[in-house]
């Protein structure tokens, strides 16, 4: 890849800031140090595991918010062989909360398969933090599940120093920033991926720092709002602010409306006091996962119609549908739901998976065992609250069987 003086001085300016103002202290990113705890020299190699998992948390979510998923993952998981050899229940749950499931399968999948292939012909040998034990090929990653060109663009620089670029949703919008690009970059990405190994290109043997320090700029100045081109060491050469509007770019796509849908939600109780979930089958955004059932309101429908046959259909049973348990709204990038959940007295019907991959009868309290999706742990909350408050008041009422009885609303 070609670069020019200016790209040469780009990358100089870029560096000398982040030298001062990254985010380089071992606290904040764990995964990026030596293990005396200091940032690595260029000829140093770092244990790739910990950037891997790292990254593949921060494909859609903020730093802050990765590092402690990040930091209880390392103690569940604490090494490829230890993953590799993971339940994928139990790796759903350490997910649990960063949302987009189908990542933790993938690179459950991946840690498999690259734990089968670093011991290949080295029987007894483990997958160990010695970084020369791991594949350093672009090709080798990228035909792992879940990693993308700079998915492992960015392991492979920060483990290795590799000279190569990376194209996150950061490093896009300050270069669009700093070209004035006219058009949204998703429309433009081969032209983006040149920007960023110019940029690469023109600071030998620094890719790790210079990615880094990319992200960083986009993480901290470059914001989406309100940059702060003021403290910007690219504010003389960035045409964006020139142009007066940075904030403008990047060119936007015309916006669509999202599609809208009322999900009636059972939370089934029987005679017990236990409460039905069904797991999700493996397939799209959140396989795998469990949730309280129920599926969409049909036009016209009653929303206790919907539910009671919803459970009919799908785990042929009868319910009778009580009260309003909570009502709340989740957007996902494609689609946004209204969830309509009611507790519901199960009456008959041995439940069965005809639309899951399991059914369970499970006591409230041992809900948190499993990983559901955000919207349901939000149920799981309500639930607890109602049936605390229930509790209370059958104390008080000294019912002999109010544990049959369907919560009543506090
Ligand atoms: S000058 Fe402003 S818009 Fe341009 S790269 Fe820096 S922070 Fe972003």
């Amino acid at each position: 890849m070609e670069h020019t003086i200016a790209d040469r001085q780009l990358a100089a300016a870029l560096l000398q800031w982040w030298q001062q103002h990254g985010r380089r202290a071992p606290e904040t990113k764990p995964w990026m140090v030596t293990i005396e705890r200091s940032w690595p020299l260029p000829d140093q190699a770092l244990d790739p595991y910990g950037i891997w998992i790292a990254e593949v948390m921060l494909q859609q979510t903020q730093l802050q918010v990765v590092l402690p998923y990040w930091q209880r993952w390392m103690a569940a998981f604490p090494s490829l062989k230890a993953l590799a050899a993971a339940d994928e229940q139990a790796v759903l749950l350490q997910w649990q909360g960063l949302g987009y499931y189908s990542r933790a399968r993938r690179l459950l999948a991946a840690a498999r398969q690259m734990q089968e292939q670093i011991t290949a012909g080295r029987p007894g040998s483990v997958a160990s933090a010695d970084p020369a034990a791991w594949p350093q090929e672009l090709e080798t990653w990228l035909a792992l599940p879940g990693i993308g060109r700079s998915t492992a663009g960015g392991i492979l620089s920060s483990a290795f120093n590799s000279p190569l670029a990376i194209l996150d949703g950061n490093v896009r919008r300050v270069l669009a920033r700093l070209q004035a690009h006219p058009r949204p970059p998703m429309r433009s990405q081969a032209q983006f991926w040149r920007w960023s190994e110019a940029l690469i290109a023109a600071a030998p043997g620094r890719a790790r720092d210079c990615n880094q320090a990319l992200m960083d700029l986009g993480a901290t100045l470059c914001t989406p709002r309100n940059p702060a081109c003021g403290r910007c060491p690219w504010q003389d050469r960035c045409a964006a602010y020139a142009s007066g509007t940075p904030d403008a770019f990047p060119v936007a796509e015309p916006s669509r409306s999202l599609p809208f849908q009322v999900i009636g939600v059972g939370v089934v109780l029987n005679d017990a006091g236990e409460v039905l979930i069904d797991q999700r089958l493996n397939e799209g955004l959140l396989g795998g996962l469990w949730e309280f059932p129920g599926g969409k309101q049909e036009p016209g429908e009653a929303i206790e119609h919907t539910i009671s046959r919803e459970l009919r259909e799908e785990l042929a049973i009868e319910v009778e549908v009580g009260e309003s348990l909570i009502s709340l709204e989740h957007a996902y990038s494609h689609k946004k739901l209204r969830f309509e959940v009611h507790l519901c007295r199960w009456n008959s019907g041995e439940p069965q998976p005809l639309a899951s991959q399991q059914v369970r009868w499970v006591r409230p309290e041992d809900l948190d065992a499993y990983p559901f999706p955000a919207a349901n742990t939000r149920i799981i909350a309500a639930l607890q609250e109602r049936l605390g408050s229930s509790a209370a008041d059958s104390i008080a009422d000294s019912s002999p069987d109010s544990s049959v009885d369907l919560p009543q609303a506090s």
